[in-house]
């Protein structure tokens, strides 16, 4: 059976150019970059090619970047390594809907008295400015809001939250995990302190990421050990994952337009089509400050999961709300913070989309799921009869 993977936002496939490039670094070219040798010392000029590439597709300079095991780490590192840097600043903003990568380092601040602020959401996922605005004082360490959401690919006004936040001196931070090759971004023209991003989700190899550092400033170390990274995060670099991630962001800052261009058709097919075939369907999050990839839509008064495992016996692949939560039948609190009524919430649908699906996959899908909602709406005791 084929498969037909449309949860990219979940985790994308390695490109094979990125492997290439990564597959030297296992067998042949194994040494440690910090050996005095020059068998482990090459390996340096291909960390600092990966670093130039993130570097480039970023807008920054390559002494900028730091790289982490992934988004959760780089979340967590600027976070817990600003509010160490400042410790007599006592409040953190952020948002309601971001991943638990930084909800959760939050919820553990209070527990150490940080007074967090959670910025509510409106019905389309878009922030209120003036609630950001009024909630930053002089008691507040640091913002840290997502660029893109993860579960309805809502894009957050950055230019204009980072504007607000810096020009009162406060530390901005901005998970980017969703939205670094998707849509682009220049940190030359727009003044964020810190950026996340993760190599598995732009085609590159997982468990490894970025923490973008603005020159100037200040973050406490938060790996502890050898000098790697500029001795901002200890230990022995991942070099092929580093590699990849490098190839990665080469691939990305390539083709950025016309690729996603390609993915907004492809995903506009796949929604719109839903949409009109399929009865008391509706779209959830703002349908034009979007990722071009994402489509996060509600099937009313049925269940995501039994909608995900007929998917499956076709070998079609989505997801119901972010990936990291979906081991539960909670609610999205993404979905939840938007205000969307329960019965729609729990029949919720993620369908996000790569430069290798095709519109093939889309018509096969389109082909499987209105009858498949059919099904699951005659057996729902939901639905009146
Ligand atoms: N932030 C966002 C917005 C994400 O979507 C994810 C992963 O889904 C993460 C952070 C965590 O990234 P990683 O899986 O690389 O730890």
């Amino acid at each position: 059976m084929k498969t037909v993977y449309f949860d990219n936002n979940a985790t994308t496939k390695v490109a094979e150019e990125v492997l290439a490039e990564m597959e030297p670094y296992f067998c042949q070219f194994y040494g440690n970059p910090s050996s005095m040798h020059t068998f482990g010392g090459q390996i340096g000029t291909k960390i600092r090619q990966a670093r130039e590439q993130v570097a480039e597709l970023l807008g920054c300079d390559p002494s900028e970047i730091v790289f982490t095991s992934g988004g959760t780490e780089s979340d967590n590192a600027a976070i817990n390594g600003t509010l160490a840097a400042v410790p007599n600043k006592r409040k953190v903003i952020t948002t309601r809907i971001e991943h638990q990568a930084v909800l959760a380092v939050c919820r553990e601040l209070e527990n150490h008295g940080y007074v967090v602020v959670e910025l509510a959401v409106d019905k389309d996922g878009q922030l209120d400015l003036n609630e950001l605005q009024e909630n930053i004082d002089d008691d507040t360490a640091l913002v840290t809001i997502m660029y893109a959401n993860n579960e309805t690919g809502v894009i957050f006004p950055i230019d204009k939250i980072a504007e607000i936040v810096t020009s009162r001196g406060v530390v901005f931070h901005m998970d980017a995990v969703q939205a670094v090759g998707k849509i682009p971004l220049n940190l030359s023209k727009c003044h964020i302190d810190f950026l996340s991003l993760s190599g598995h989700k732009l085609h590159g190899p997982k468990g490894v990421g970025v923490l973008y550092v603005r020159k100037g400033t200040r973050l406490s170390p938060f790996m502890l050990g050898g000098h790697q990274e500029g001795g901002r995060r200890a230990g022995t670099e991942n070099v092929p994952a580093i590699i990849g991630l490098g190839k990665a962001c080469e691939l990305a800052a390539k083709s950025i337009k016309e690729e996603n261009d390609k993915i907004k058709q492809l995903r506009d097919k796949l929604e719109d089509a839903i949409l009109k075939r399929c009865p008391d369907a509706r779209l959830n999050g703002d349908k034009h400050n979007r990722l071009p990839n994402t489509a996060n839509i509600s099937f009313e008064y049925i269940e995501g999961e039994a909608i995900l495992l007929m998917l499956d016996k076709f070998g079609i692949c989505a997801s119901s709300g972010s990936a990291c939560t979906s081991g539960s039948l909670e609610p999205s609190h993404v979905l939840r913070a938007m205000g969307v009524p329960f019965t729609a919430a729990h029949g919720s649908i993620r369908f996000s989309l790569s430069r290798y699906n095709t519109e093939e996959e889309v018509d096969y899908t389109l082909e499987k799921l209105p009858s498949i909602v059919n099904r699951l709406r005659e057996l729902s005791p939901f639905v009146a009869k």
